[in-house]
Order: C-alpha cells, then sequence, then structure tokens
C-alpha cells in the first residue's frame, strides 16, 4: 500500500486553516466581551474571559492595539477580572494565612528603614502614611512585607505559605504578580499605585483596606481600629 502524501499534506493544511479559524473566532468573542465589559463597567462571561485572555494573550493583545485599546487600559482591565474572579475564594481565606506586599517606592525619599531578610523593616518614623497603614493590616491579623527586590515575594511565600495575597503596585507589577499567585496556587488580589515612578509613589489605602477586609467578620476588626486615610 503506498501513502498518498499529497492527501497527507492537504489533510495538515485544511487542520491549519481550520485551527487558525477557530482561534480568530475566539478572539474575536473575546475581544467583543473585553470591549463590552470595559465600555459598560461590568464583567460579561468573566469564566471565559480569564483562561481566554491569558490564553491568546500575544492575539488579544494585536487585536486591543488595532482597536485603539491602550496597553494601559487592557492592563487595568486584567486586574480588575482577575480581582474580580477571586474575591469570593479571598475572602473564604483566613486572614492569618493572608500576606501583604507593599512596594518601596511606596516610602518617603529619606526613608530609614533597615533592609533585612524579611523586606525593608518600616520604623514607622512616620514620615510617610506606610508605617501607618502597616499598624493598621497587621492589627487586621495580616502579614505585612516592604518588597525590597523582585524575587522576595516567592521567597517569603516559600517560608510563610500563605494562602492569599495582596501584592500593591503599578499596573504591570500587579497583573504579573496576580499570574504569579495562580501560577503558585494562591488566591492574589491586586490594587494598583495611583502614581507610578521609582520613589514616593501613592496608594489609594482606603482601597486597599475595602480588599484587606474582604470577608473579616467585623467582630474581628478591632472597634478602635483607626484608619489613618479615613482623616
Ligand atoms: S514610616 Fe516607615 S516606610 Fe515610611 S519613611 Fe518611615 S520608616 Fe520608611
Amino acid at each position: 500500500m503506498t501513502l498518498d502524501f499529497s492527501a497527507v499534506f492537504l489533510l495538515i493544511g485544511e487542520l491549519a486553516v481550520l485551527a487558525v479559524l477557530v482561534v480568530l473566532v475566539v478572539a474575536l468573542i473575546l475581544l467583543a466581551l473585553t470591549l463590552l465589559s470595559i465600555r459598560s463597567g461590568r464583567l460579561y462571561f468573566p469564566n471565559l474571559l480569564r483562561p481566554g485572555l491569558t490564553a491568546l494573550e500575544g492575539v488579544m493583545r494585536a487585536l486591543f492595539k488595532a482597536v485603539g485599546l491602550e496597553d494601559q487600559e487592557m492592563l487595568a482591565f486584567f486586574v480588575t477580572l482577575g480581582n474580580t474572579m477571586n474575591a469570593q475564594a479571598f475572602a473564604e481565606v483566613p486572614v492569618d494565612e493572608r500576606a501583604i506586599f507593599l512596594p518601596q517606592c511606596l516610602r518617603n525619599a529619606r526613608c530609614p528603614a533597615d533592609l533585612t531578610p524579611e523586606g525593608l523593616r518600616c520604623k514607622r518614623c512616620g514620615r510617610c502614611t506606610v508605617g501607618e497603614a502597616i499598624r493598621v493590616l497587621e492589627t487586621l491579623g495580616y502579614r505585612v512585607f516592604i518588597v525590597p527586590g523582585s524575587s522576595f515575594i516567592k521567597r517569603m511565600v516559600k517560608k510563610y505559605r500563605p494562602r492569599a495575597l495582596i501584592g500593591v503596585g503599578c499596573l504591570a507589577e500587579v497583573k504579573e504578580g496576580l499570574e504569579m499567585a495562580e501560577r503558585l496556587g494562591l488566591v492574589g488580589m491586586g490594587v494598583v499605585s495611583l502614581k507610578d515612578g521609582c520613589v514616593e509613589t501613592l496608594v489609594d489605602w482606603n482601597t486597599l483596606y475595602d480588599v484587606a477586609l474582604l470577608g473579616l467578620p467585623p467582630s474581628s476588626v478591632p472597634e478602635d481600629l483607626h484608619l489613618p486615610a479615613d482623616e
């Protein structure tokens, strides 16, 4: 029996075209859902959007660019999507199994914090709001770190084995952090800073507290807890 190579090549070619068409159709559906979600401020089919956007990220970036969607808008959408999908699971993790990672750029430029194996150790000197925020978050039961470098989070996750984390940072950092948390099997929530840069960046502490309080019974929040950002 002789193998008909031309028929085999034809079949491979047809399958390849079919695969490209399927990817294109799925990508167009994801594009429509993303645009609809962004415009309406409501997530449509998040269970389809998240795996789809992750699996086809390269194609989707090209399509978003083609329709004029800025990279920043896309990143913000990724973060909102991740937070929305993880909120329930995050709320179910006890606070003593959660950790918060703050970027070092939130500190005052003249911060006297010491660099330790557990990250930068805030001295609560009052030059910035980080010290008071850490006090509040630790009172709630969180383990809070100021991140000095890129491999630090993985190291602390390995050491303390939290089941959930909140990452604060610029859009790109938060998106990467959420993806890393997912790879490590953790529930990740992201809070995007208000101002990018390398020094004295800003975060809306109330947004962080809103996330941090998810799932905490009111009885576990000390009555005299003083939230500095409410001032
Ligand atoms: S409060 Fe903490 S983080 Fe802020 S400048 Fe002082 S030591 Fe640094």
